[in-house]
């Protein structure tokens, strides 16, 4: 069952914490709420499992009305699973009580926990307490507490938040396979781009209680829709341009028009958005000496950090070539095609 959001509006008080919401999770998929703390994820988690009204628009399961300003069933009445950021098992239970918890008592009895159990690799510790289990453990009979009971729609609030990183990543990586073999249509909540894009089929970036974008990995990757979108991902750094002449001026040189995409007209401020891995270093030149400030070596690649003679710096990737030394001065040259440039943006609001 697909989960829709139509124009959601929610305030606390005079905090506007969201503004005129509307996006559809698709069925069987995994949709993650990506933004900074206090942008108004929890607010739509919770007005969906019923923990708060809905204020203005309507929430939908299958195309069928869940909730809305005069129509509020109570939590228990939703087809819809929580799981919240620290597991929060009852702890006088067993985990297999745990799991059991949610179940119909006619639901099958101790092989459906045992199974549900197992697919979360915890096979054979039902007879454990939460306080017996890892960090790791017990976010994982959270999430077959929460799944046991095949909800339409699963909610889960930062869930690899209290998970040591080491640990973190494999968990995600699991989870994912395990909802999408399931085919349950999901909200994950994270502050984490790199998390959202391991684990999200789409994903809903939030900016201060509005959607700044909706589309795939790969869509707001590769066309944001704005610098600030694109600078969450993929290690890119926005800076400001203006077109002048055949080219645009920066901070860092003045470069062809042709290594910019998108929206660059005639002399208007712009911001551009920088991509690491798309430049290369050339000799410096009169108009654009850099220095070359530090160079570091971050797995596979190694990062030149740049400064222009205000200071300002720019790191880039280096590519192919001779490696330059700390000190140097040198020019960059930004790819065909390789900068993304937005008209700048009013202040928002
Ligand atoms: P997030 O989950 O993205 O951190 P929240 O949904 O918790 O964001 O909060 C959105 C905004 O609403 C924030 O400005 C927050 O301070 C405010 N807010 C959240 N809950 C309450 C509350 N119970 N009372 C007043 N303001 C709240």
């Amino acid at each position: 069952m697909s989960l829709e959001f139509r124009h959601i509006a929610h305030a606390y008080g005079n905090t506007r914490a969201l503004k005129d919401i509307s996006f559809t999770a698709p069925q069987g998929e995994i949709t993650c709420l990506l933004g900074s703390s206090g942008c108004g994820k929890s607010t739509l988690l919770n007005l969906t499992a019923g923990l708060l009204p809905v204020q203005q628009g309507s929430v939908h399961i299958g195309g069928q009305l869940l909730a809305d300003e005069s129509h509020a069933p109570p939590p228990e009445k939703r087809p819809v699973g929580l799981v919240f950021q620290d597991g929060a098992l009852f702890p006088h239970m067993t985990i297999a009580q745990n799991v059991a918890f949610g179940l119909p008592k006619s639901g099958g009895g101790s092989h459906v926990i045992e199974e549900w159990l197992e697919l979360v690799g915890l096979a054979g510790l039902g007879e454990r307490y939460p306080h017996e289990l890892s960090g790791g453990q017990q976010q994982r009979a959270a999430l077959a507490r929460a799944m046991a009971p095949e909800p339409q729609v699963l909610l889960m609030d930062e869930p690899f938040a209290s998970v040591d990183i080491v640990l973190r990543k494999s968990l995600r990586r699991e989870c994912r396979a395990l909802l999408r073999q399931r085919g349950a249509t999901v909200i994950i909540v994270t502050h984490d781009p790199e998390e959202a894009l391991d684990i999200g089929d789409q994903i809903v970036v939030m900016d201060r209680g509005r959607i700044a974008q909706f589309g795939t990995p790969q869509e707001l990757y590769d066309t944001p829709s704005s610098a600030q979108v694109g600078a969450i991902f993929g290690g890119a750094q926005v800076i400001s341009g203006e077109r002048a002449g055949g080219g645009i001026v920066t901070a860092f040189g003045t470069w062809p028009l042709s290594a910019v995409v998108g929206d660059a007209p005639d002399s208007l401020k712009l911001e551009l958005l920088l991509r690491a891995d798309g430049f290369e270093v050339t000799s410096a030149d009169e108009e654009s000496a850099l220095v070359v400030r530090d160079i570091r070596r971050t797995g596979a690649n190694t990062q030149i950090v740049l400064a222009n003679d205000g200071g300002k710096e720019l790191t880039i990737e280096h590519a192919e070539g001779e490696m330059p030394v700390i000190g140097e001065q040198v020019a960059v040259k930004p790819r065909a095609a390789s900068v993304l440039a937005f008209a700048a943006a009013p202040t928002a609001d």
